[in-house]
Protein backbone atom coordinates (compact mmCIF):
# COMPACT_ATOMS: atom_id res chain seq x y z
CA UNK A 1 0.00 0.00 0.00
CA UNK A 2 2.95 2.65 0.67
CA UNK A 3 4.12 2.10 -2.51
CA UNK A 4 0.96 3.44 -3.94
CA UNK A 5 1.88 6.76 -2.36
CA UNK A 6 4.64 7.67 -4.35
CA UNK A 7 2.81 10.07 -6.68
CA UNK A 8 1.85 12.72 -4.20
CA UNK A 9 -1.08 12.79 -5.01
CA UNK A 10 -2.23 12.13 -1.25
CA UNK A 11 -0.91 15.25 0.12
CA UNK A 12 -2.08 17.25 -2.47
CA UNK A 13 -5.47 15.99 -1.65
CA UNK A 14 -5.00 16.78 1.92
CA UNK A 15 -3.79 20.19 1.49
CA UNK A 16 -6.52 20.98 -0.04
CA UNK A 17 -9.38 19.12 1.82
CA UNK A 18 -8.81 17.16 5.12
CA UNK A 19 -6.44 15.60 7.81
CA UNK A 20 -4.66 12.01 7.61
CA UNK A 21 -6.08 9.09 9.73
CA UNK A 22 -2.39 7.77 10.89
CA UNK A 23 -4.73 4.29 11.01
CA UNK A 24 -6.06 4.33 7.31
CA UNK A 25 -4.23 3.99 4.21
CA UNK A 26 -6.78 6.47 2.74
CA UNK A 27 -7.69 10.14 3.35
CA UNK A 28 -11.22 10.31 4.01
CA UNK A 29 -13.73 13.32 2.85
CA UNK A 30 -15.46 14.48 5.94
CA UNK A 31 -19.34 15.18 6.01
CA UNK A 32 -19.44 18.63 5.32
CA UNK A 33 -16.69 19.34 2.98
CA UNK A 34 -17.46 21.80 0.62
CA UNK A 35 -16.69 20.15 -2.88
CA UNK A 36 -15.51 22.70 -5.24
CA UNK A 37 -17.24 20.91 -8.74
CA UNK A 38 -16.43 21.49 -12.24
CA UNK A 39 -17.55 20.08 -15.61
CA UNK A 40 -15.35 17.71 -16.90
CA UNK A 41 -16.14 19.09 -20.56
CA UNK A 42 -15.56 22.74 -20.55
CA UNK A 43 -14.07 22.26 -16.48
CA UNK A 44 -16.07 25.27 -16.14
CA UNK A 45 -17.06 25.49 -12.22
CA UNK A 46 -20.49 23.83 -11.08
CA UNK A 47 -20.52 25.14 -7.54
CA UNK A 48 -20.84 29.21 -6.67
CA UNK A 49 -21.60 30.26 -2.99
CA UNK A 50 -23.78 27.58 -1.21
CA UNK A 51 -25.07 26.25 -4.26
CA UNK A 52 -24.12 23.38 -7.06
CA UNK A 53 -26.03 24.38 -10.72
CA UNK A 54 -26.96 22.21 -13.04
CA UNK A 55 -29.22 22.26 -15.82
CA UNK A 56 -32.44 19.86 -15.32
CA UNK A 57 -33.96 18.52 -18.50
CA UNK A 58 -37.61 16.92 -17.59
CA UNK A 59 -39.33 13.84 -19.23
CA UNK A 60 -41.09 16.48 -20.88
CA UNK A 61 -38.71 18.13 -22.40
CA UNK A 62 -38.40 21.12 -20.62
CA UNK A 63 -35.06 22.89 -19.35
CA UNK A 64 -34.51 23.90 -16.11
CA UNK A 65 -31.94 24.70 -12.97
CA UNK A 66 -30.98 21.61 -10.26
CA UNK A 67 -29.69 23.43 -7.19
CA UNK A 68 -27.86 21.15 -5.26
CA UNK A 69 -25.43 21.39 -1.79
CA UNK A 70 -21.86 21.21 -2.23
CA UNK A 71 -21.30 19.64 1.01
CA UNK A 72 -20.89 16.14 1.48
CA UNK A 73 -23.71 14.42 3.08
CA UNK A 74 -26.02 17.65 2.86
CA UNK A 75 -29.02 16.21 0.43
CA UNK A 76 -30.91 19.78 0.12
CA UNK A 77 -31.81 20.51 -3.64
CA UNK A 78 -34.56 22.02 -5.45
CA UNK A 79 -35.56 22.46 -9.03
CA UNK A 80 -37.07 25.89 -10.67
CA UNK A 81 -39.47 23.01 -13.04
CA UNK A 82 -42.08 20.59 -12.06
CA UNK A 83 -40.94 17.25 -12.70
CA UNK A 84 -44.08 14.67 -13.70
CA UNK A 85 -42.80 11.82 -11.82
CA UNK A 86 -41.07 12.97 -8.50
CA UNK A 87 -37.01 12.65 -9.39
CA UNK A 88 -37.36 11.27 -12.53
CA UNK A 89 -34.89 13.33 -14.60
CA UNK A 90 -34.17 12.75 -18.72
CA UNK A 91 -30.62 14.67 -18.56
CA UNK A 92 -28.33 16.42 -16.48
CA UNK A 93 -26.37 18.99 -18.29
CA UNK A 94 -23.48 20.96 -17.66
CA UNK A 95 -25.09 25.00 -17.24
CA UNK A 96 -22.14 26.44 -19.17
CA UNK A 97 -21.68 23.88 -22.36
CA UNK A 98 -24.83 22.24 -21.64
CA UNK A 99 -23.28 19.19 -22.74
CA UNK A 100 -24.91 16.02 -20.42
CA UNK A 101 -23.32 14.74 -17.22
CA UNK A 102 -24.64 11.36 -17.63
CA UNK A 103 -22.26 8.37 -18.17
CA UNK A 104 -23.29 5.15 -19.61
CA UNK A 105 -20.17 3.09 -17.76
CA UNK A 106 -21.90 3.74 -14.32
CA UNK A 107 -25.00 2.98 -12.54
CA UNK A 108 -26.72 4.28 -9.30
CA UNK A 109 -25.64 1.69 -6.37
CA UNK A 110 -29.15 2.78 -4.50
CA UNK A 111 -31.92 2.45 -7.15
CA UNK A 112 -29.88 1.67 -10.37
CA UNK A 113 -31.24 4.72 -12.38
CA UNK A 114 -28.34 6.68 -14.51
CA UNK A 115 -25.37 8.10 -13.06
CA UNK A 116 -24.09 11.49 -13.90
CA UNK A 117 -20.36 12.68 -13.33
CA UNK A 118 -18.96 16.10 -12.56
CA UNK A 119 -15.25 16.38 -10.73
CA UNK A 120 -14.93 17.88 -7.94
CA UNK A 121 -11.20 19.32 -6.52
CA UNK A 122 -9.46 21.94 -6.88
CA UNK A 123 -8.63 24.12 -10.32
CA UNK A 124 -5.71 22.35 -10.40
CA UNK A 125 -6.61 18.97 -8.75
CA UNK A 126 -9.93 17.17 -10.00
CA UNK A 127 -11.08 13.75 -9.56
CA UNK A 128 -14.40 12.28 -10.96
CA UNK A 129 -17.43 12.37 -8.38
CA UNK A 130 -20.69 10.72 -9.39
CA UNK A 131 -24.64 11.17 -8.32
CA UNK A 132 -27.78 9.49 -8.77
CA UNK A 133 -29.99 11.23 -11.91
CA UNK A 134 -32.88 10.56 -9.91
CA UNK A 135 -33.12 13.74 -7.80
CA UNK A 136 -33.45 13.24 -3.97
CA UNK A 137 -31.49 9.86 -4.32
CA UNK A 138 -27.87 10.41 -1.95
CA UNK A 139 -26.25 8.09 -4.01
CA UNK A 140 -22.40 9.50 -4.81
CA UNK A 141 -19.35 7.53 -5.17
CA UNK A 142 -15.40 8.39 -6.35
CA UNK A 143 -14.21 6.52 -9.02
CA UNK A 144 -13.14 2.83 -8.68
CA UNK A 145 -9.65 4.36 -8.74
CA UNK A 146 -9.85 7.25 -6.50
CA UNK A 147 -11.83 5.01 -3.93
CA UNK A 148 -8.38 3.09 -3.46
CA UNK A 149 -6.84 6.68 -2.35
CA UNK A 150 -9.79 8.35 -0.81
CA UNK A 151 -12.52 7.36 1.42
CA UNK A 152 -15.88 9.59 1.45
CA UNK A 153 -17.25 10.12 5.07
CA UNK A 154 -20.91 8.39 5.85
CA UNK A 155 -21.48 7.08 2.27
CA UNK A 156 -23.84 4.19 1.42
CA UNK A 157 -20.20 2.76 -0.23
CA UNK A 158 -19.32 2.19 3.07
ZN1 LIG B 1 -19.42 22.42 -19.29
ZN1 LIG C 1 -30.29 6.47 -7.22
Amino acid sequence: MMAERTDGSQDSWQNIFWKSHKYNERTKIKSGTYLRSFCPHCIKELTSGNKLFLELISFSGETGQLELSPYLNSFEHCTTIKLSEPGEAQDLRCPHCHKSLVVTERKCGICKSSAASFLIGSPTLKVPFFICTKIGCHWHALSPEHEKLIMIEDSDEW
